[in-house]
């Protein structure tokens, strides 16, 4: 596989230009052995950032993309389709967190500079041991099987059963209740626990 990786790291309009020099961690971003373009934008999840992105990856001929932004929580799906608009395999790609994990929580910006770097390196290190995935989709039995008929195991059945589908629960005792039915009361009602 060849080793043309694309760094695209976002400014987040302020959220993460002011705390995090962008440009330069772009900058050193491009020197990474395995990187190949290394770039900053103001919103990368922007339809103009995304297509700045779909765009280096095939006047670059890119192989691998990473983008330095904010949570995967938010965009991980955003930029996987836009990689994959671009012709590369979205598993080929790497998210990096330096906004909540990094220019929200600090506010020194040398350090804060650093980290971005630091986690930049770690992202090229591994999209460059990626390998390509595709997505596959297999029938299910909707059933469950549940083992141990401890008081955990019967909640989770008692609750799947709840939910409308068939459950299964193995217990390799003679009964079900496991330690609970050790104990003669229970604090703070004293029921009986058996
Ligand atoms: S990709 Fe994330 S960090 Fe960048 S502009 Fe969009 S929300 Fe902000």
């Amino acid at each position: 596989m060849k080793k043309r990786v694309g760094v695209f790291v976002c400014d987040c309009g302020a959220n993460i230009a002011s705390v995090v020099d962008t440009e330069k961690v772009a900058q050193l971003a491009s020197q990474i052995p395995g990187v190949a373009f290394a770039t900053t934008y103001k919103y990368m999840c922007s339809d103009p950032g995304q297509e700045q992105i779909r765009k280096a990856i095939q006047e670059q001929n890119l192989e691998q993309v990473v983008v330095a932004s904010c949570s995967p929580r938010m965009h991980e799906g955003t930029f996987r389709k836009a990689v994959q608009a671009g012709g590369i395999n979205p598993y080929l790609f790497e998210m990096v967190n330096i906004r909540e994990q990094d220019s929200w929580v600090h506010h020194d910006r040398e350090q804060a500079t650093q980290k971005a770097q630091d986690l930049v390196r770690m992202a090229v290190s591994k999209v460059l041991r990626n390998v390509p995935l595709q997505i596959s989709t297999v029938p299910i039995t909707k059933k469950a099987l549940v083992v141990g008929g401890g008081i955990a195991g019967m909640q989770a059945a008692l609750d799947i059963a709840e939910a409308g589908h068939q459950v299964i629960l193995v217990e390799r005792e003679a009964s079900i209740g496991g330690k609970m039915t050790q104990l003669d009361k229970t604090f703070p009602t004293m029921d009986c626990a058996a």
